[in-house]
């Protein structure tokens, strides 16, 4: 669905995949599971939204685990994007054994264009804004970038990987505390009043795409929030991350 004036929801329960438009095509962040599911969601999601994912220029990768990369093959053969990922995480799928893998997960991407911390992605109005976030793979990559509310802008952080799920690795999880500290102090300085993730059951779009369909002219957007309850979201990931560090 259209959540905001330039940002489409196109994934599933489990794994989000969102179209940022611009004015020059559009920029996918992440590419669902698989090429069935790139298929069904996003070229046929993207054209029941009035788009047309022959405008996807970028699919802008978020970190090098199969069910944000998965459906590349796909989008890659039909629509020819160039598929962003940041530096670190393009080595992590060029090493012989990938640190996770899932018969559900399509084939990773063919190492194409590799982006470093502070880089910026610009494509005609828009600029997103890109951090290495490392913790939950070393090359994580948060967003931050603007959404337009019936043209009023707003400012989205969008956290790239959420989970320990590598296991008990101490100075891992505290490399991903302090990833969620930094990005925080990004997201304070810019007056960050979204949260989100690449999860819909991570940063409630689950619960706020039924609130947004039944909003009333007037009301607030369900996925705007107070700039200090956005804080309140990382302070959680930095502090629930370090505790399990100081458990270990
Ligand atoms: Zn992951």
């Amino acid at each position: 669905m259209q959540v905001f004036d330039n940002l489409y929801f196109v994934g599933t329960g489990g794994v989000a995949s969102w179209a940022l438009k611009t004015s020059e095509g559009l920029i996918l962040i992440d590419a669902l599971n698989n090429d069935g599911e790139a298929e069904r969601y996003i070229d046929v999601g993207l054209r029941k939204l009035g788009l047309d994912p022959a405008d996807i220029r970028y699919l802008l990768i978020t970190h090098g685990h199969g069910d944000h990369y998965g459906g590349q093959a796909y989008l890659v053969e039909k629509f020819k994007p160039r598929v962003v990922m940041s530096e670190q995480d393009w080595l992590e799928l060029e090493k012989p054994k990938l640190e996770f893998s899932s018969p559900r997960w399509g084939q990773p991407p063919k190492r194409d264009m590799a982006v470093n911390d502070s880089d910026l992605l610009i494509l005609g109005d828009t600029r997103v804004q890109l951090y290495v976030t490392p913790g939950h793979t070393p090359g994580t990559l948060s967003l931050i970038f603007s959404v337009f509310d019936q043209g009023i802008e707003h400012k989205a952080a969008l956290w790239g990987g959420t989970g320990l799920n590598f296991g008990p690795d101490r100075q891992r999880i505290l490399t991903y505390s302090a990833s969620a500290e930094r990005f925080r102090v990004l997201a304070k300085e810019q007056g960050v009043d979204i949260f989100m993730s690449n999860h819909p059951a991570r940063d409630g779009a689950r619960e706020r795409m039924p609130l947004l369909k039944q909003r009333q002219p007037g009301e607030p957007h369900p996925f705007v929030a107070e700039p200090a309850d956005v804080q309140g979201a990382f302070e959680l990931l930095r502090d629930c991350s370090y505790a399990q560090a100081l458990k270990l």
